[in-house]
């Protein structure tokens, strides 16, 4: 077990103040690392820090940039099994998933490092003659980046190569429950070459660190990942000093089955998508709207493959799902089962696991309800292994429930009818729509986001990740050598 310090301007230091907090493990509750809970002070000079590294940064070949950007890729390759057992030991979910984890992290770093020999700009006719007009991308400046626990490697290391390529410098705090892992990524760019004050790395509360991030003039965008009162929070703190803010916050997703789906496929898609990450993916299925008309099979076929789950150790490659994140989120969940026994039909689990391992952690079982739309349990987001079964009538009302929540990040409809498939994705408002597949299963160089609640417009990943994280210089070049005027000279 190793006491970290904070990661400023390419050195490990202490914080200002002597305060610590404990990361520790939800398998069997295990302390891994502890971490200062660092000041306002500390997020001073970190920023100082990324402000003086952002000068020589910005000049770097974006190509260059990216060189780094693969070389750490390369150590997470040759790290993966490692690294894999970090995200599964620090955040619990099942060891396949804490090894994808760690694969889309690197995905993402040798797609962007390639992004950084394009970073497109435009060129287009001037309205004058001997004029050249185009755009070219610049990096704003110090940029801050907030995460959430549950992808520990991935959603770092989306904000971090998308900032790092595009020639940004950054203050990154991490969430209080994960920051392990992101310090081996630091520690992963420092072995890749990464200059000195171009990633820092701050721990600590989200009402301290995050909060001197977000109100510090010195930073000018903030890429956040988390629960919507936070990123509402930040939003309107953000908005004082009219700094750009990217948030990716919550999300209620439904997978629809129509009668005339597979279901043998419908059913593997909601079993990964409702339970895989013991439903802590801001994509999870948390709601299966059902067309009556198999409504009462597609339910049996489920709840008999629930039944079978091994929920248990997620480094045992056998268990299909692991404990939650830790005692908090685990007392959340449950209370949210309370509500639906009160309002809806529970068709399985609804328990706290007890003895043996169970005990060192928080385990629950996977968890079917049969509801009406318009419940709490329905359209609350619950963050675990909770599942809403509604029956609709028709394609149209299947949209409607759809539709009907706060959020709009991801959804999914198994139908074998090329025609309701392609409705769907016109009618679905939300982020990311699949057709014959789980709600969840991002690719990195496609956009991440979401509608309505689950974010302000922006998007993560593909090349959207390089719009969050630049700013678009428009320059024209006058080789007429004579003042021409736009507009004005045309009769
Ligand atoms: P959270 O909002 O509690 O915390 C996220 C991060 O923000 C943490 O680092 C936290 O310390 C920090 N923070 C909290 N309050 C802050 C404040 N006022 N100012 C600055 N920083 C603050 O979320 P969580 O519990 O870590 O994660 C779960 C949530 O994240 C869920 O709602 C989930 O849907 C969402 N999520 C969204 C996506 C997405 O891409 N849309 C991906 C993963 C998770």
């Amino acid at each position: 077990m190793k006491d970290y310090g904070l990661y400023i301007n390419g050195e490990w230091v202490d914080s200002e103040s002597s305060r610590r907090f404990e990361t520790r493990s939800p398998i069997d509750g295990r302390v891994l690392a502890t971490f200062p809970l660092a000041t306002p002070g500390d997020v001073e000079r970190a920023i100082d820090a990324a402000e003086a590294a952002f000068p020589a940064w910005k000049r770097t070949p974006a190509p260059r940039r990216g060189e780094i950007l693969l070389r750490a890729a390369q150590i997470m390759r040759a790290r993966k099994q490692e690294l894999g057992e970090l995200v599964t030991t620090e955040m619990g979910k099942v060891i396949a998933e804490g090894k994808g984890d760690v694969q889309e992290s690197i995905d993402f770093l040798e797609y962007i490092a390639g992004e950084g020999r394009r970073m497109l700009g435009e060129t287009t006719p001037s309205e004058l003659p001997n004029k050249f007009c185009m755009t070219v991308r610049q990096p704003i400046g110090v940029v801050g980046c907030i995460t959430p626990w549950n992808f520990p490697t991935a959603i770092p290391i989306w904000k971090i190569g998308a900032a790092l390529i595009t020639g940004n410098t950054i203050v990154f705090k991490p969430a209080s429950l994960t920051p392990l892992c992101v310090a081996r990524l630091v520690e992963i760019f420092e072995e890749a070459g990464l200059p000195p004050g171009v990633l820092n790395f701050v721990t600590g509360s989200g009402s301290a660190v995050g909060n001197a991030i977000v109100e510090s003039p010195r930073v000018q965008a903030i890429s956040f990942t988390g629960g919507v009162p936070a990123g509402r929070e930040i939003y309107q703190k953000a908005a004082k000093f009219l700094k750009s803010v990217e948030l990716e916050l919550g999300g209620k997703n439904p997978q629809i089955v129509m009668p005339d789906a597979n279901l043998d496929l419908a059913l593997e898609g909601v079993l990964f998508g409702a339970f895989g990450t013991a439903g802590q993916r801001c994509t999870a299925t948390s709601r299966l709207i059902l067309h009556q008309d198999i409504y009462d099979k597609f339910l049996g076929m489920l709840v008999d493959r629930v039944e079978k789950f091994k929920v248990g150790n997620p480094l045992d490659p056998e268990t299909d799902m692991g404990p939650v994140v830790d005692q908090a989120a685990g007392e959340g969940i449950m209370s949210y089962i309370e509500i639906g026994k009160g309002e809806a039909k529970l068709r399985f689990g609804g328990e706290r696991l007890t003895g043996g391992l169970y005990d060192q952690g928080f385990y629950i079982q996977p968890t079917i309800f049969e509801t009406e739309h318009g419940t709490r349990i329905s359209c609350e987001e619950i963050f675990g292994p909770v599942l809403s079964v509604i029956k609709v009538g028709s394609y149209e009302e299947a949209i409607e429930v759809a539709n009907d929540v706060e959020y709009g990040l991801s959804s999914s409809i198994y139908t074998r009818d090329v025609n309701l498939a392609f409705r769907a994705i016109d009618d679905l408002v939300t982020g990311i729509t699949y057709i014959n597949a789980p709600t969840i299963g991002a690719e990195v160089h496609l956009p991440f986001g979401g509608t309505k609640n689950t974010g302000n417009g922006g998007r993560e990943a593909g090349t959207a990740a390089i719009d969050e994280f630049t700013e678009i210089k428009t320059v024209f070049v006058d080789y007429s050598n004579r003042l021409q005027k736009a507009q004005i000279e045309h009769d």
